[in-house]
């Protein structure tokens, strides 16, 4: 869409938000200078000239020397064809249309941001907006709705309509009291007037450097990057240039969402230049000469890499091609207040009343997928993994819609959860570790959704048992991601038991180590195992460089396992507790434990299995369970637990007494792998009399003497890959 004059240039509010980050100022700051300070100068009634701007943003930004052409640009900006006429006239912009637009760049508590803007624009300070002032505010939107290339020409009614609604009771004006509520409940006011800087898509490539091993052209100069050399690719688009061409680069294709009515429900190719990187044609089959010069075109969504002379037989809509059934194109994406008024009004009353105001900036876009796919919500962990975390980041970037693939550390899981909570059949794709997946089934827990989304995991860095178990292996090491999305198509659903651990210190003057969770997704255990986890920890901190791959993680446990010192404390553990399963006691008496496990899944430590095989299990698992599961809520007796498989969906745990620190060093290097079957069953306490090490899903603490509950919490859908060729090596899953 053609830019209309005064619209600020990406690079200039890229350049603006650097100052601002840098700058300790408040608006508010600035406006009492203005107001009763000495740059009370400057103002024209209600508005500025360009000197007085100039000084505005000279103290707001803190910074003598903000160059003219940025300055000139923002001036420009406040004085688009919308702004009052005399303003125009006499080169002047309105002093709160300026304090608004940089307020709500700056962070702060959406009441807060609320109130500020109603008094802004409140400007004859009589506590109420009329309806000048109000059409003041619709001018102020307008903007902010170009600036993110959105069709203004259908906003304008629905802006009238909207602020019709906010004037609740009908009195022609706007109180405070109605601005706050519309603002919480059902207008997305903070976004309309204060660039919701995460709607604007800003047509900046998002640039890697890379190496190319195959001759590639530069998509703005056109000569080749020499071979091996150099160049930036952009991650959204796959356009290529040199080095020194990117600054001269045409904006980047790539729209993440509908700004246009017309651009709802059906998604049209988006044909970049050059990448065809398959070298062949998927129109009419034949080569593409790719090593002499930039030729080629491919979309950006179904990645189709067609010959420039095949696309005027190509059709305009785009399948989003293999990975369909995954992605959400931008045409399922829309501002909200786009929706039709009837569909608004519904969507306003399916809303709850709430007091979170925070939630109302994320209902600025909806969403309406493709009927009959499965837009895939990725979570990813980049410090997961060494570098491996991030680089999955920007493939998902390009593979699907980056809206819909959140990095962890920048926002947490709520923002995407609360993005995709309405999206009929939608799942969930964690790339972490198994503390990664804990951390989003805890928020899934708390979110309260209304459906819960089936989870897949894609495991990055070591030590990945819940990822192992559910058939995603233990570590992701670069393979083709496009593949695993196939995979994950594919995959089944299992109700996941989770377990909640309620830890009651007795009264003594030690001090306890807080516990690390009060769920248990994995397993937990007291005792030696436990102790060798804790050491491992702190080894771990002490010398990161010893820890780097999965092999010497191995390594360092067997050498814990079978150093003498550590077991003395866990020595003898049936005498420093006792064990209910079920509220009755387990007879421990003819053992000799040093550790006992409580296991919700099979894998422990990187693939351990402590219950062990079980001798071919025939039939169905669940059937074989299900039988024994009927006549009993426990299973002790020792003939019967040679017959169980574990099931992490038979609202069950497997309970296992460790004999030995050789023993377990054995366990972990894979030379042995069980424990002494103790009891299945689907609760547990521990009475514990000294301070005892102890872990939960490979977190370890020193706990002082307690009680210990472990009861049945819930079940979570969790996505199964595909079986593996090769029989099953362990059990139900794995
Ligand atoms: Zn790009
Ligand atoms: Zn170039
Ligand atoms: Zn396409
Ligand atoms: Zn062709």
């Amino acid at each position: 869409m053609a830019k209309e004059r005064g619209q600020i240039s990406p690079s200039d509010f890229a350049q603006l938000q650097k100052y601002m980050e840098y700058s300790t100022q408040k608006v508010s700051d600035v406006l009492k200078l203005f107001e009763d300070g000495e740059m009370a100068e400057y103002l024209q009634g209600d508005a500025i000239g360009y000197k007085g701007f100039q000084e505005f943003l000279k103290v707001y930004l803190e910074a003598d020397n903000v160059p003219n052409h940025l300055s000139l640009a923002l001036f420009e900006s406040f004085k688009t064809g919308h702004c009052l006429e005399d303003t125009v006239k006499n080169d002047l912009v309105c002093l709160s249309d300026v304090s608004c637009y940089f307020s709500l760049l700056e962070g702060g508590r959406p009441e807060d941001k609320l109130e500020f803007t109603f008094k802004l624009y409140d400007t004859d300070r009589n506590g109420i907006l009329d309806s000048s002032e109000v059409d003041r505010i619709i001018i102020q939107m307008m903007r902010v709705a170009e600036y993110l290339d959105w069709d203004v020409s259908e906003l304008r009614p629905i802006l009238q309509e909207m602020m019709k609604e906010i004037d609740y009771d009908g009195s022609g004006s706007v109180s405070l009291a109605e601005w706050l509520r519309a603002g919480a409940t059902t207008v997305p006011l903070l976004v309309l007037l204060g660039l919701e800087m995460t709607l604007k898509d800003n047509g900046q490539h998002m640039w890697r450097p890379k190496r190319f091993p195959r001759p590639v052209y530069c998509n703005l100069c056109e000569s080749s990057i020499g071979l091996g050399k150099q160049g930036l690719s952009c991650n959204l688009c796959k356009y290529v240039v040199h080095d020194q061409c990117a600054m001269k680069a045409l904006p980047c294709e790539v729209s993440t969402y509908a700004k246009s009515r017309k651009d709802i429900g059906v998604q049209s190719h988006v044909w970049v230049r050059g990448g065809c990187e398959s070298g062949r044609c998927d129109r009419c089959q034949k080569k593409i000469r790719i090593y002499h010069s930039l030729v080629g075109l491919h979309c950006v969504w179904c990645h189709l890499e067609i010959h420039d002379d095949c696309l005027q037989t190509m059709g305009h809509e785009c399948d989003c091609g293999l990975l369909r059934d995954h992605i959400l194109p931008p045409s399922s994406i829309y501002p909200s207040v786009l929706a039709s008024g009837q569909e608004r009004k519904i969507n306003k009353a399916s809303q709850k009343t709430t007091d979170d105001l925070s939630l109302s900036t994320f209902e600025a876009l909806r969403i309406d997928p493709v009927s009959n796919t499965h837009p895939l919500l990725v979570f990813v962990n980049p410090k997961s993994g060494g570098k491996q975390g991030e680089r999955v980041l920007w493939k998902f970037q390009y593979l699907l819609n980056p809206r819909q693939v959140f990095n962890l550390l920048k926002d947490g899981p709520e923002p995407g959860l609360r993005f995709f909570r309405d999206v009929p059949g939608y799942r969930i794709l964690v790339c972490g570790g198994d503390g990664t997946v804990g951390w989003i089934l805890e928020t899934i827990d708390k979110a309260n959704l209304p459906v819960v989304p089936p989870v897949a995991v894609l495991p990055l860095g070591t030590g990945n048992d819940l990822a192992r178990c559910l058939r995603w292996g233990g570590g992701y090491e670069g393979q083709n991601l496009g593949k695993i999305l196939k995979d994950l198509e594919m995959s089944k659903v299992v109700h996941m038991d989770r377990w909640s651990v309620e830890v009651i210190p007795q009264q003594t003057e030690e001090k306890s180590d807080p516990v690390p969770f009060q769920i248990i997704n994995n397993y937990f255990s007291i005792g030696v195992d436990a102790s060798i986890a804790h050491r491992f920890h702190i080894m771990r901190e002490k010398y990161p460089e010893k820890f780097n791959s999965r092999m010497k993680n191995k390594l360092w446990y067997f050498e814990f396992a079978t150093s003498e010192s550590i077991f003395s404390t866990c020595k003898r553990l049936e005498e420093s507790l006792t064990v209910e399963i079920c509220g009755k006691p387990l007879d421990l008496s003819n053992l000799s434990l040093e550790g006992i496990a409580v296991l919700n899944i099979p894998s422990m430590h990187g693939g351990s299995n402590l219950w062990g095989d079980t001798k071919k299990p025939h039939g169905d698992i669940h059937g074989i369970n299900q039988a024994l599961g009927a006549a009993a809520k426990v299973i002790t007796d020792p003939d019967i637990l040679k017959t169980c498989v574990p099931d992490l969906s038979d609202k069950r745990l497997e309970v296992v007494g460790l004999e030995g620190a050789i023993e377990m060093g054995q366990i972990y290097t894979k030379l042995k792998n069980a424990g002494h079957r103790l009891a299945k069953c689907s609760e547990i306490t521990f009475h514990t009399t000294k301070t005892l090490p102890m872990q939960i899903d490979g977190e370890p603490w020193m706990q002082t003497p307690c009680t210990i509950k472990i009861t049945h919490k819930n079940q979570m859908p969790m996505l199964v890959g595909p079986p593996p060729r090769s029989s099953n090596f362990f059990g139900f899953l794995c």
